[in-house]
């Protein structure tokens, strides 16, 4: 297995593509620490990968609080003795509308979550994989976080900064055995698609080269592969799982 031995963190673990990953992380025998603001799709999902054999624990976290951040790291620490993986997931779609109509509070809102949320991460993150040996980290990028889409620029703007402190933080550490890399998904189907297209992913589906949206499990793959030591020689890299739609846009 890919991952005996090793300790991961997933936040963002209780639904969707975070849900997805910590099974995949799991079925490749790492132990995951599951971390959420849903308490009870976190708990369910630690639940899951215990009745099937595997090591999990929920942990309830607020990413964009710095305090809980660190805890969930201690609470890896604790727990399991190490930290190694990292997929930093928590998300959110934020509000839809023009730029110059968007509402501040709302669009600090989406920045802490998706922007100081994944930063605060790896803050935590890195020190701990130190410590540990070494380690890899996967950020939740977006294909938005690579070119642009109208009427969401809080969204847009928050994963171009994670596409950038991906690179940045690969940079920072390229030398000390930690590699840093992030997913940039197309449309995958989860809750956050559904909400962001009116429960409808046909509207999503017709933009695709390939014709379809992505499922949760085939950005779990790309993460699992990013993760793991078959990426070895990768870091830096922000890598579209999105059916060809970047492709289109050159
Ligand atoms: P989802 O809504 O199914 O899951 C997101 C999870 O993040 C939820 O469980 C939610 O409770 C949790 N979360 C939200 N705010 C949080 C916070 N402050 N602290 C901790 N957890 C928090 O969405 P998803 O589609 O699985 O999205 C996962 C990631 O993938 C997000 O970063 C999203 O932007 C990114 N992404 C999704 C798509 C897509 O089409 N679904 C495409 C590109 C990128």
């Amino acid at each position: 297995m890919l991952f005996d031995g090793r300790v991961a963190i997933v936040t963002g673990g209780g639904s969707g593509i975070g849900q997805a990953t910590v099974r995949a992380l799991a079925a490749e025998g790492a132990a995951v620490l599951v971390s959420d603001i849903d308490e009870a799709g976190g708990e369910a999902v630690a639940a899951k990968v215990c009745d099937a054999g595997g090591k999990a624990a929920f942990m309830r976290v607020d990413v964009a609080e710095a305090g809980q951040v660190e805890a969930l790291v201690d609470r890896a620490l604790s727990d399991f003795g190490r930290l190694d993986l990292a997929y930093n997931n928590a998300g959110i779609e934020g509000p839809q509308a023009l730029l110059a109509e968007q509402d501040m509070a709302a669009v600090q809102h989406v920045f802490a979550v998706m922007i100081e949320g994944v930063y605060l991460c790896m803050q935590a993150e890195i020190p701990a994989m130190l410590e540990s040996g070494g380690g890899s980290i996967v950020n939740a990028g977006s294909m938005w976080g690579l070119a642009a889409y109208p009427l969401w620029s809080p969204y847009m703007t928050a994963k171009h900064a994670v596409s950038g402190m991906t690179r940045a933080a690969a940079l920072d550490y390229a030398k000390d055995g930690i590699r840093v890399n992030a997913v940039a998904p197309g449309p995958i189907l989860t809750p956050l698609l559904l909400r962001g297209w009116d429960n409808d992913p046909s509207n999503a589906s017709g933009r695709v080269p390939m014709g379809r949206i992505g499922r949760p499990e085939e950005v779990a793959d790309a993460v699992v592969w990013l993760l793991s030591e078959k990426a070895s020689f990768v870091t830096g890299h922000v890598l579209p799982v999105d059916g060809g739609m970047l492709a289109e846009k050159g």
